[in-house]
């Protein structure tokens, strides 16, 4: 099924890569068609809330427009980081991994 609207990906912490990429209602992105945050924002100015909402995923849109990245605040992106690995939503889960817990543990030994 071809999905008809475009998902926004969701901030990276700055020290990953682009594997592992997802959007910011958690799909694979690159198994969907994605905008950055900033082309969603442009577009939205652009196209006004209405018509941007035919177009974008809405799930994807109130995401982003809830949370900020690293450039924002670092502790916000790393406090949404934190909420998500450890299944912090509104429903507990536990399949998020622990790639998060790593990198703070080789933060602490390079500190
Ligand atoms: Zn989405």
């Amino acid at each position: 099924m071809k999905d008809p609207v475009d998902h926004i990906l969701r901030p990276r912490l700055p020290w990953r890569g682009d594997e592992g990429a997802i959007t910011e209602c958690g799909y694979d992105a690159a198994k969907v068609r994605t905008l950055t945050r900033d082309e969603y924002f442009a577009r939205r100015k652009e196209l006004g809330q209405r018509r941007c909402a035919m177009v974008t995923c809405m799930t994807c849109a109130d995401t982003a427009a809830r949370w900020g990245d690293w450039g924002d605040d670092p502790r916000r992106a790393l406090e949404r980081e934190i909420a998500w690995e450890c299944g912090l939503g509104y429903r507990t889960r536990t399949d998020h991994g622990q790639r998060l817990r790593d990198e703070l543990a080789a933060i602490a030994t390079l500190i």
